[in-house]
């Protein structure tokens, strides 16, 4: 996996979360201030008008400056957030021009970890952390198992959706779904189900 197809995984996203904006905002209208949607299809646009002005050298470059721009542009807490797991993602590849399914998994560990440091979730929490700690875990098998990189972007993906729909039975215990206490219960978190569509995203990359 080249700059190119980091490049153009921002670019799927943000496709992507321009035709989620509605579903997203809706999701969080029920357990949140509804503007997930809204948040992230601000923050996706800026990060492909920042790749365009700025095309990147390397991989890591991309997520960098993907991370970078999405703290920058989205005031909510998924911004931080997702800044912060792009970036470290982006700093654990360094200057590898090519990126391997192994060190694309180390990569997502350590947006992962950073996601964690930040917001304190734990899973089961009710957070993206749901969708993208076993998405993570999938990857990192299917790259022990040795199987294609198809495959394990596939079981990624599948593994973040799995879990963004497991959040539905469960109580925020953080961010501003928590304050609903039982309330939130029977209803998607939103970010676990932008994290689902952000691995979906790289799956299509993938499968190309
Ligand atoms: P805000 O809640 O500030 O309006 P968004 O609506 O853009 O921000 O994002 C909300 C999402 O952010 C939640 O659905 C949840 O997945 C994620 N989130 C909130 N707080 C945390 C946290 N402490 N750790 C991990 N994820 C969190
Ligand atoms: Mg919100
Ligand atoms: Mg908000």
């Amino acid at each position: 996996m080249d700059t190119r197809f980091f490049v153009t995984w921002m670019e799927e996203i943000t496709a992507a979360v321009r035709a989620a904006r509605d579903h997203l905002t809706r999701l969080d209208a029920a357990i949140g201030d509804a503007d997930h949607g809204t948040n992230l299809d601000r923050g996706f646009s800026a990060v492909a008008e920042a790749l365009a002005a700025r095309p990147p050298a390397t991989p890591g470059g991309a997520l960098v400056l993907a991370g970078s721009t999405l703290i920058r542009k989205v005031g909510g807490a998924s911004g931080p957030l997702y800044g912060t797991a792009f970036r470290e993602a982006g700093k654990t590849l360094g200057e590898t021009p090519e990126v391997s399914t192994a060190e694309l998994a180390a990569a997502l560990e350590a947006g992962l970890a950073g996601v964690r440091r930040l917001g304190g979730a734990e899973e089961g929490d009710k957070t993206m952390v749901d969708a993208l700690a076993p998405a993570v875990r999938a990857l990192a098998r299917a790259v022990h198992e040795g199987g294609t990189a198809g495959e394990a972007l596939d079981a990624a993906a599948a593994a973040a959706e799995d879990g963004a729909k497991a959040t539905i039975p469960l109580q925020a215990r953080k961010g501003r779904a928590s304050y609903l206490g039982p309330r939130s219960i029977g209803h998607e978190d939103p970010g676990a189900a932008s994290t689902a569509l952000i691995l979906d995203a790289l799956r299509t990359v993938g499968s190309r």
